[in-house]
């Protein structure tokens, strides 16, 4: 805890000297998004947003617990904004912040710890007078955002959904997140015209799961995708991770009904063996995955398809890793995520016997790791002789201008005009050391 006070007036931000602000986001994109709306919030109160890492007057952190190598990131990040701003505020917000909030709170510059739902709060405790270092609410509220102009994204995060009532053995994030929760329809909506009338063309809905969607608020996820298909002004849809068992075919024949919804889906599979699987507490078996994956491609062949895999399940023997190898082999998964298992407290997994070493695990993920990059390679080598719509986010230092296809394929392309948050039709015309390379056709 630094010995600075802990108040400050948001007001005396408008003016010539603008206070800056700066933000790192881990995790994620339901943190993303969370993020933008905070971001927006100190923009509203005359706030400049400056890089993570330049002099700021408040750096905010917003933090993920997902697995050990998170928790550390969070801490150095902590320590590197102490160095870049030794005055300014620092606030260290979302699930690591309210999982470990005191030895935060211990960590030199640290000025406001934020749990999950108090992170939305920071504008009040930064006005504050208060000694107080942590505020952690457990009552998990619910609390819309959505990726705002002042972040600089170009596809818009909007989160539907919040907390999970799954008890993944492995997975901290009910105890971190809360109970599920979510946004009625006709709010949601509300929150996707603000984001299309600050210029997004292209919506990701986001949440913990949102497949819960309808078991929250009675209203069916369905519905709210249909809506959202017919807004004026939105172009592209995506949906970030679903899990599986939630994935129904009324649902992916809405998604096939319009051409703005994107061929990209995030599926997790964890593993590919049954009895992990069961360890795991999962809703699903390998040949139920199987037949999700398989609906996808009937109505989608040529989709991107991204799957979360942990590696070193407790017990997990070399023939059940090998097991989800096979797997990821015979299914057209193109996006791996890759993960070690990491032990997180107060889990079930965490008391389970035959914890895998370190080394096993290093070596299962980088297995893992070389042969999603080899599929995924092969995945943008077979789009080379068709085009695309590419929705362009920026231009790189090479001079090439990078965006993403429909299906979730980054393509590098040379234009003279200015591409940014443009979808252009493109020509997918040569693959090039390990980049899809295109060329504008309209
Ligand atoms: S579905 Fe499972 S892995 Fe995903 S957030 Fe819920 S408990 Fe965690």
């Amino acid at each position: 805890m630094s010995e600075k006070s802990n108040s400050i007036n948001l007001n005396e931000s408008a003016g010539l000297n603008k206070k800056r602000v700066s933000f790192h986001t881990l995790g994620c994109r339901l943190n993303f998004s969370e993020t933008g709306s905070i971001a927006q919030g100190f923009v509203d109160r005359g706030y400049e947003v400056v890089d993570f890492g330049a002099p700021s007057d408040v750096t905010f952190i917003n933090t993920c617990t997902v697995t050990d190598g998170a928790d550390s990131t969070c801490r150095n990040l902590i320590r590197k904004a102490y160095r870049s701003s030794p005055e300014g505020k620092i606030v260290v917000a979302g699930c690591y912040a309210q999982m470990d909030s005191e030895r935060i709170s211990k960590m030199t510059g640290v000025d406001l710890v934020l749990g999950t739902s108090e992170k939305y709060k920071v504008f009040d405790y930064l006005e504050e007078d208060s000694e107080q270092t942590v505020h952690i609410d457990k009552t998990a509220s619910f609390y819309g955002a959505a990726t705002s102009e002042a972040e600089g994204h170009t596809r818009a995060f909007l989160k539907i959904q919040d907390g999970c009532n799954y008890v993944c053995s492995f997975c901290i994030i009910p105890q971190a997140r809360g109970r599920s929760r979510a946004l009625p329809i006709a709010e949601a909506i509300e929150n996707a015209k603000k984001v299309i009338d600050q210029g997004f063309k292209e919506i990701v809905l986001t949440g913990v799961n949102i497949g819960e969607y309808e078991v929250n608020t009675g209203e069916r996820l369905t519905d709210l995708v249909s809506q959202l298909l017919e807004l004026e002004g939105l172009e592209r849809l995506r949906l970030s991770s679903v899990e599986p068992n939630t994935i129904t075919d009324e649902l992916l024949d809405v998604f096939a009904s319009s051409p703005k919804f994107m061929d990209h889906f995030h599926i997790p599979m964890q593993s590919g063996d049954d009895e992990i699987l069961t360890l795991m507490r999962r809703r699903y078996s390998v040949d139920q995955y199987k037949e999700i994956i398989n609906k996808v491609i009937s109505r989608f062949p040529n989709a991107g398809i991204g799957a979360d895999i942990i590696c070193g399940f407790p017990g997990e023997t070399q023939e059940q890793f090998n097991h989800t190898y096979a797997l990821l082999k015979e299914l057209p998964i193109t996006h791996f995520h890759v993960f070690p298992y990491s032990s997180r407290k107060n889990t079930l997994a965490a008391r389970m016997e035959n914890h895998i070493q370190h080394g096993v695990k290093k070596e299962r993920v980088r297995a893992l790791k070389m042969f999603g990059e080899a599929k995924l390679s092969m995945f943008a080598e077979d789009q080379v002789g068709s085009s695309n719509e590419v929705l362009f986010e920026r231009q790189n230092d090479k001079g090439f201008w990078e965006g993403y296809t429909k299906n979730y394929v980054r393509v590098w392309v040379k234009s003279k005009s200015d591409s940014k948050n443009q979808i252009r039709h493109v020509y997918l015309n040569d693959f090039v050391e390990g980049q899809l390379r295109g060329e504008i056709l309209n």
